[in-house]
Formats: structure tokens, C-alpha cells, sequence
């Protein structure tokens, strides 16, 4: 079944603006987000194991990056840092989760679903309705982040990400078929 606009996928098809984590220094800055065929977007992401400034300027770009209108979910090697951080904007609500973990999901949704490092691109996708990921935050604290279907969708792609994976990875039988050739199409000829 799919849904429309409003559980649109990973990056949103209709979205809204959001508050913004300001540095200490006050500046934040939106990067440019790393396209499909980057191979950075294939490498599996390294544990963070540094809880400095730079984590703070990153997750703080990543936030930033990830509040502009559309935007659902963004992980840190989509802007090019190899690291396990990802960002989310779902309902107004925007965070971040570092070293996440899914500990677990439960129950299923079917709904298109996009990235923003494949702009445009749309499809259908079977992912767990619930999803539960814990890690810690930018200071090296516990965190948990757990929801359902669009934020359950979000912890998932990312969680991809983060190990080198795209969403078009998981599609299966004709639909991946023809996300092939619009990828084919689109990034190679
Ligand atoms: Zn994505």
C-alpha cells in the first residue's frame, strides 16, 4: 500500500522547516550532500570513538543539513565523513544518534521511499513498522531512539547507510528491475 505525501520516505516529499543546533561559535553550515556513485556512500562508517569539537561541528552541519524543508534522515558519509552518526527531521523533531544500534523492530510497512543522495528517485520499499536503535549522543551519553513508520523508516535507512547500503539495495523482483535502469539511465549513460 502506499501512503502519499505524508509518510513520503527519507527524504520527504513535502516537508517543513525546523529549529537548528547552534555551535558554540554560533555558526552552523549545510553541506553538500554526496550523490550515488560517490564511494563514499559504499564504504561502511567507522565507530566513533571521539566525543571532541569536530563531533560537535558534525553532528551540529548534520542537524543543519538535515532541517531544510523534504529532508527526513541524513547520515554522516552522505556529507562525505565516514563516521556512525546519522541525523533525523520527522514530525519537527530533530536529533541525532551516534554508534546507533537497531535493537529491534517489529510489524511491517510498505510505503516509497527515497534518498537524498539519489534525488527524484522513488520506490517502494518493505521496511518494519517499529524500529527501537540505541547509542549515545554527542557527549558520549546513552540515547535511545525509537518510533514508528516514518521515523521506524528513517532509523533503517540510515542504519543502511551508516554500513555502506542503499535503499535501492533492498528492492526486490520488478520494482528493483526498474530502479536499475532509472539508475542506469540516470547515472551512468
Ligand atoms: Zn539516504
Amino acid at each position: 500500500m502506499m501512503i502519499g505525501l505524508t509518510a513520503a520516505g527519507f527524504c520527504r516529499k513535502a516537508g517543513r522547516t525546523s529549529g537548528r543546533l547552534l555551535r558554540q561559535d554560533g555558526t552552523v553550515s549545510e553541506r553538500p550532500i554526496r550523490l550515488f556513485g560517490d564511494p563514499v556512500l559504499r564504504t561502511p562508517c567507522d565507530a566513533v570513538d571521539k566525543f571532541d569539537e569536530a563531533l560537535a561541528s558534525l553532528v551540529a552541519d548534520l542537524e543543519e543539513t538535515v532541517s531544510l524543508p523534504g529532508r527526513a534522515g541524513l547520515a554522516a558519509n552522505q556529507i562525505g565523513v565516514s563516521l556512525r552518526v546519522f541525523a533525523y527531521n520527522i514530525d519537527g523533531q530533530i536529533g541525532h544518534l551516534v554508534n546507533p544500534v537497531i535493537e529491534a523492530t517489529e510489524g511491517e510497512q510498505e510505503d516509497d521511499e527515497g534518498c537524498l543522495s539519489i534525488p527524484g528517485l522513488w520506490y517502494p520499499l518493505l521496511r518494519a513498522q517499529h524500529a527501537r536503535a540505541t547509542g549515545v549522543d554527542r557527549f558520549g551519553q546513552p540515547a535511545v531512539l525509537e518510533g514508528e513508520g516514518l521515523l521506524a523508516r528513517c532509523i533503517q535507512h540510515e542504519m543502511d547507510h551508516l554500513n555502506g547500503r542503499l535503499f535501492v539495495d533492498c528492492l526486490t523482483g520488478s520494482v528493483r528491475k526498474q530502479a536499475m535502469r532509472d539508475l542506469r539511465e540516470r547515472y551512468i549513460s
